[in-house]
């Protein structure tokens, strides 16, 4: 048997490995030993999963394996933020953040290569989609990176990379599901967190589907700003929007929705704006994150001044609603919130920050 017929192990959930190792004529609780070596010991070797039988071991070897894509680059922050590339098939590459803070450690990874919601303000969504990640390409951003002995602990994930997580629906649940899992990666629920700029259907499938965080691109009080902005609201407008918030709230007894609010230079970052906000977030289950806007080369958008973040805060903070701005981590090496271009085809790959401070390429 060749290598490529091999059934790769990583992307399969707790239901698909116990069908999987109940078709090699095995056990279902042999499934459970395989899913905690492979993805909450992160171990990718058979040979190193002592307490499995040495003959299940060798049929494993014959029809199964573990394989993970090259890690092409890691950039390393001043601020301590690492971003690498993982190298896909052919020419294309996806990025992951992690971002290491005191007590915890958030890896920020990606959906798809590219981004088919073309938002104006963010460079993922500059050359439209090229792709969906599978399961198992998902769960591997994961995997990948946790064994690295400079990351820490990950603790929080969030799918706030390349991608809209939600138009790669299947895909996603099923890495959320293995990421919650308590034999897999067994973060828990709340540490899970999927960012959307407002899939309507989807998120009303997800409500009755899992039960990870959620996490809205709001980035506009009315309408007629947020169609220019994010244009998938012009199918689906604010009030559909957050109806499907306050469902998701309610259906998956969660403390709330976390509202993403980019900080744009004169276009959404004026007090009435915040006012504006104000009245549709007032006495509801939401918080909001103001996000100071990240820009990139081929933009025209600039970030707000932090006297303007920090007055639109006060305002939402002083009516109720509560806010929170987000601190930049790792802007020097392009790693901020909307700056994964990752590598689509022959789009240029990583641009090197003139703070960069250092530059690893795995083989
Ligand atoms: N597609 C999903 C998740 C990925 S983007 C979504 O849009 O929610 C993660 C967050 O970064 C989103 O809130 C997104 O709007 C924001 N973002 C995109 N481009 C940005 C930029 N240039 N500066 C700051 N935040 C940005
Ligand atoms: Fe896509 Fe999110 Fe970027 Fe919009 S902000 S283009 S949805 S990745």
């Amino acid at each position: 048997m060749n290598a490529t017929a091999k059934t790769n192990l990583l992307g399969l959930t707790r239901a698909e490995l116990e069908a999987f190792v109940e078709n090699m004529g095995e056990k279902p609780f042999r499934a459970r030993q395989l899913l905690k070596w492979l993805y909450k010991r992160h171990e990718g070797d058979f040979d190193r999963m002592t307490d499995l039988a040495k003959s299940f071991r060798a049929k494993l070897h014959e029809v199964a394996e573990v394989r993970t894509p090259q890690i092409k680059v890691e950039q390393v922050s001043a601020d301590g933020t690492r971003k690498w590339m993982l190298a896909m098939d052919g020419t294309q590459g996806i990025e992951m953040v992690f971002i290491p803070e005191p007590g915890r450690g958030t890896l920020c990874i990606s959906s798809q290569v590219g981004c088919p919601v073309g938002c104006r303000f963010c460079a993922s969504g500059l050359g439209g989609l090229d792709g969906n990640l599978s399961t198992g390409r998902i769960v591997e951003q994961v995997w990948r990176l946790a064994r690295l002995p400079e990351v820490g602990r990950i603790t929080n994930v969030v799918f706030m990379g390349m991608g809209e997580p939600l138009a790669n629906y299947r895909n996603v649940v099923r890495a959320t599901e293995i990421l919650m899992d308590d034999l897999g990666f067994d973060i828990s629920r709340r540490r899970v967190t999927v960012s959307t700029s407002g899939l309507v259907p989807q998120m009303l499938k997800l409500a009755e589907e899992t039960n990870c965080a959620l996490a809205v691109s709001l980035h506009a009080p009315n309408d007629a700003l947020r169609d220019k902005l994010v244009p998938i609201n012009r199918k689906h407008p604010i009030a559909e929007l957050l109806e499907a918030c306050w469902q998701y709230v309610n259906k998956q007894n969660a403390r709330s929705i976390t509202f993403e609010y980019v900080m744009l230079d004169g276009v959404n970052d004026q007090p009435s704006h915040a006012h504006e906000l104000v009245e549709l977030l007032k006495g509801q289950p939401a918080k909001v994150n103001l996000i100071p806007f990240n820009p990139f080369p081929q933009t025209r958008y600039r970030r707000s001044s932090p006297a303007a973040i920090e007055r639109f805060r006060d305002i939402l903070n002083a009516n109720g609603v509560i806010a929170t701005t987000r601190r930049t981590r790792g802007d020097d090496i392009d790693a901020a919130c909307g700056q994964l271009v990752g590598r689509v085809n022959d789009r240029t790959t990583v641009r090197l920050g003139s703070k960069l401070i250092s530059v690893a390429v795995h083989t």
